[in-house]
């Protein structure tokens, strides 16, 4: 049973999980009960994603890499295309030149 994930937490686990069950495949989630135990390691050391058919482990990773850029994409800074400004995410035009942010 191959370890195809680490999660930052058990949301993101659960998010992975339900995108491998979506996609036909079964996995578990480790160590979500060891979180409030131990204090001293990250939590990424912690929790982990394992793909119970190790067959479908191409396609697993193919579903996770997915996950991880749909997730990375609304969330990254953008940058000005008239004045190349950085800006925030949160922010939908640029804050320098009032240029409304680019369709991704
Ligand atoms: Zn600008």
């Amino acid at each position: 049973m191959p370890l195809i994930y680490r999660a930052a937490n058990m949301v993101e686990a659960q998010l992975v999980v339900d995108e491998l069950q979506s996609g036909g495949m079964e996995a578990h989630i480790t160590g979500s009960y060891l979180s409030g135990a131990i204090g001293e390691l990250p939590p990424s050391d912690v929790i982990g994603v394992w793909l119970l058919q190790e067959r479908h482990t191409d396609r697993a990773r193919e579903i996770i890499e997915d996950f991880e850029a749909s997730r990375k994409l609304p969330a990254a800074d953008w940058q000005c295309a008239q004045c190349s400004e950085p800006v925030g995410r949160e922010f939908g035009a640029c804050w320098n030149c009032g240029t409304s942010k680019p369709f991704v």
